[in-house]
């Protein structure tokens, strides 16, 4: 057994949270000035110059990103050989969260009932996702998802007559609808297949993989080429302004499902797509 306090956790979440908001990760960087070459448009290659000089400013002032520093959205894998020390899981992820918000200057952005609308104050409560898997390393997975791209996401009990053609319809449809709110070049997260909620949580995992790593599986592979030509060929482009760029990257992540069935989800992220990973 390996033993992993959490307070280390504490202060890997911690990591996570200020090098997301404020450091654009090399990955969309990269997305971004390979974009920059191939987009035609003037009000598109003006837009993706900004945004590099956005991240720069960020990135020297120790300033985030975006305004808008999201919802924490943290994914655990634990290896079953791990034994955890020091308190409860739960709550060491809840407090790394208040005290990274506090501590960066991020913005607030929950709400404690979606009627009520009263501001918790603290950025928590923190979705958590975790895991256990083999081994005894834990992988600690943080996005700061923002309001415009989750709002524009989309989830479809599709039939299985509709076939290929039906899922790419209905992913470039969420994009085409989506136009500029998402702050869009995006990131295009598509879980296919499982049930209603394993489609959206495969959705957002599918969020988390390094921009240029390809899907595992061919089929995915395949259907990442044609939904990335098919985003871009829709003349959204930066911020919804028009352009080649609409999406830097498109990611699939499928699982099995009912022989009746045929689940989609489209979870959008936008330009910052503030992503961030660390194995302990
Ligand atoms: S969608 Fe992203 S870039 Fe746009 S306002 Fe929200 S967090 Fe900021």
């Amino acid at each position: 057994m390996r033993e992993i306090s959490t307070e280390v956790i504490r202060e890997a979440l911690l990591d996570c949270v200020r090098r997301a908001c404020f450091i654009l990760m090399p990955d969309v960087r990269q997305k971004l000035e390979e974009s920059l070459r191939t987009e035609t448009g003037e009000t598109g290659k003006s837009i993706l110059r900004q945004l590099i000089k956005n991240a720069e400013i960020a990135a020297a002032e120790s300033r985030p990103l975006c305004q808008d520093t999201g919802v924490a959205v943290v994914f655990l894998e634990i290896g079953q050989e791990i034994h955890l020390t020091g308190g409860s899981l739960e709550e060491t992820v809840q407090a790394a969260v208040r005290e990274a918000y506090k501590k960066f200057y991020l913005r607030k952005s929950l709400v404690d009932h979606p009627l009520n609308r009263k501001n918790t104050g603290d950025n928590t409560p923190a979705m958590i996702h975790t895991r256990i898997v083999p081994g005894d390393r834990m992988k600690i997975g943080f996005v700061a998802k923002g309001g415009g791209c989750e709002n524009m996401s989309r989830i479809g009990m599709l039939t299985p007559s509709v076939g290929c053609r039906g899922v790419v319809d209905f992913v470039v449809q969420t994009v085409r609808d989506a136009g500029g709110n998402p702050c869009p070049p995006v990131v295009v997260g598509v879980g296919l297949g499982g049930n209603f909620e394993k489609a959206a949580l495969l959705a957002k995992e599918a969020l988390l993989r390094p921009l240029g790593r390809p899907a595992e599986l061919p089929a995915d592979r395949e259907l990442e080429r044609t939904l990335l030509k098919e985003v871009n060929d829709t003349g959204v482009g930066p911020m919804g302004l028009g352009g080649r760029t609409t999406a830097l990257a498109v990611h699939v992540k499928s699982f099995p499902c009912h022989i009746a069935a045929l689940p989609v989800a489209v979870n959008l992220d936008c330009h910052s797509h503030r992503h961030v990973e660390t194995v302990l």
